[in-house]
């Protein structure tokens, strides 16, 4: 690709893909992170001897053997600890195993009747208006109103009526039905189609470990470098009014890269403006859920956190020799360390807390203005020549992995070029 300079906007999985791939196959490409330590969303922190995913627990699979292979090669699969997802919701004071689909034998039994009726004449989710109407279309009125519903509720913070639905259907087992009835037959609630049926996590350091090994060594990468200004000079773009570079790849979220520019047109700066999305906080508490759940999916009303994770028994060493192991508790939106303590301790005996993390761009909120909105930004930053990829720069719900292959492809388009 001749001697191209390439200026790569974020240090998340995404931009530390697309930097690397650039650099070993001989592109000049810099790095700019707005924090000191690289990782973005997949960053954790050693705190007391604790491993903490301060965004979330990350765990790690991927459908794509190309996004396997290019993983394993920078963090060996030695380096992992694999086990079986084994998820739980807890359902009126009740453990059932995850997906409720698969495990309507372990609920009464009139519910269990109101489900395989409803199942048995659900109509399919393509055609349905809306993201509520789509739990129900899919799954039938009583697992939805049971647990799809009010889970959604909490993690989305949104009415689902005023959500679109076409990002979910991969996100979710949709079993058929006799997929359901054998699972009922056989008391098995075992599902294996999902990426994250079964998980990677690194055995020491968390996600951090496999944001070092995809940054180790790279030249060019700044940190605590944010993008300020993005100006186009003739066919090159400034970065901070400093260095020029003939391509700009932006992982950053979309809301951050439109600070930087400048001359924005009305419609696309409102749609910037328009783009919808939670912020969540990230709680490391003493607790050991036992060494047969993975995590548990919270739909009550009686906590606002919705989830709760098993991290200390994700690696042998995700905790200190000889102390109590660790729970990860997600709640979205921002909270302090004090009242998610007094929140989880409603349903959980938990020690101290470790440590505390509040994420601001956590999750995409797909309201039914989100494809439009995408639509308008996206292809004006395409007519300006800005590649976005990741997470937030594309604000999709994707994966590390989806994250990692999308980067992959995005450092190759500008390979060939
Ligand atoms: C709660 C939660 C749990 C998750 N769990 C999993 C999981 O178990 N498994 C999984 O595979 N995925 C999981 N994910 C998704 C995963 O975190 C993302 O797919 C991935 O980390 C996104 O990477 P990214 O590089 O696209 O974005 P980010 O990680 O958001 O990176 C963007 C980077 O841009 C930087 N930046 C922002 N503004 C500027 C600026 N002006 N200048 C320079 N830099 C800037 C930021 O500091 C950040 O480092 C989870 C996400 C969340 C929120």
């Amino acid at each position: 690709m001749g001697s191209t300079r390439v200026a790569v906007l974020g240090g998340g999985i995404t931009g530390l893909t697309v930097h690397r791939r650039l650099i070993e196959n001989g592109a000049e490409s810099t790095l700019y992170e707005a924090q000191a330590v690289p990782g973005g969303l997949a960053r954790s922190r050693i705190t007391r001897g604790y491993v903490f995913d301060q965004c979330g627990g990350h765990i790690f699979n991927s459908r794509s053997q190309a996004v396997l292979d290019w993983v394993f090669r920078l963090l060996p699969r030695e380096s992992w600890t694999f086990q079986p997802r084994l998820a739980k919701i807890l359902l009126e004071g009740t453990l059932v195993d995850y997906p409720l689909e698969l495990s309507l034998h372990q609920l009464d039994v009139d519910t269990q009747v109101e489900c395989l009726v409803d199942l048995a004449s659900r109509q399919g989710g393509a055609d349905a208006a809306d993201l509520e109407e789509w739990f129900i279309r899919s799954f039938g009125e009583t697992l939805a109103r049971l647990y799809l519903i009010p889970y959604n509720s909490k993690v989305w913070r949104f009415p689902l009526a005023r959500m679109e639905h076409q990002w979910v259907s991969d996100k979710m087992p949709q079993p058929s039905l006799g997929e359901i009835f054998r699972a009922l037959v056989t008391r098995s609630s075992r599902e294996s189609k999902m990426p994250h049926s079964t998980f990677y996590y690194p055995t020491a350091g968390g996600s951090q470990a496999l944001v070092d090994a995809i940054a180790g060594g790279l030249p060019g990468i700044r940190t605590s470098n944010a993008v300020m200004s993005l100006r186009r000079h003739g066919v090159q773009w400034t970065v901070n009014d400093q260095e020029s570079y003939e391509t700009v790849i932006s992982t950053v979220p979309l809301k951050e890269l439109f600070r930087a520019l400048v001359d924005v047109p009305g419609e696309v700066a409102r749609a910037v403006g328009d783009l919808r999305y939670n912020s969540i906080t990230s709680t490391l508490v003493e607790h050991d859920l036992g060494p047969s759940i993975s995590w548990i999916y919270l739909p009550g009303p009686e906590t606002v956190c919705n989830k709760v994770s098993n991290v200390g028994r994700f690696s042998p060493r995700s905790c200190p020799d000889g102390s109590p192991t660790s729970m990860l508790v997600d709640t979205i939106g921002r909270h302090d360390a004090g009242s998610v303590r007094d929140d989880v301790r409603k349903l959980f005996p938990i020690g101290d807390v470790i440590d505390h993390h509040v994420t601001e761009y956590a999750y995409v909120v797909f309201d039914l203005d989100h494809r439009r909105n995408v639509g308008v930004v996206l292809e004006y930053l395409g007519r300006l020549g800005i590649p976005c990829v990741g997470r937030f720069a594309e604000w999709q719900y994707y994966n590390m992995d989806v994250c990692i292959g999308r980067a992959l492809e995005a450092a190759d388009a500008v390979l060939a070029r």
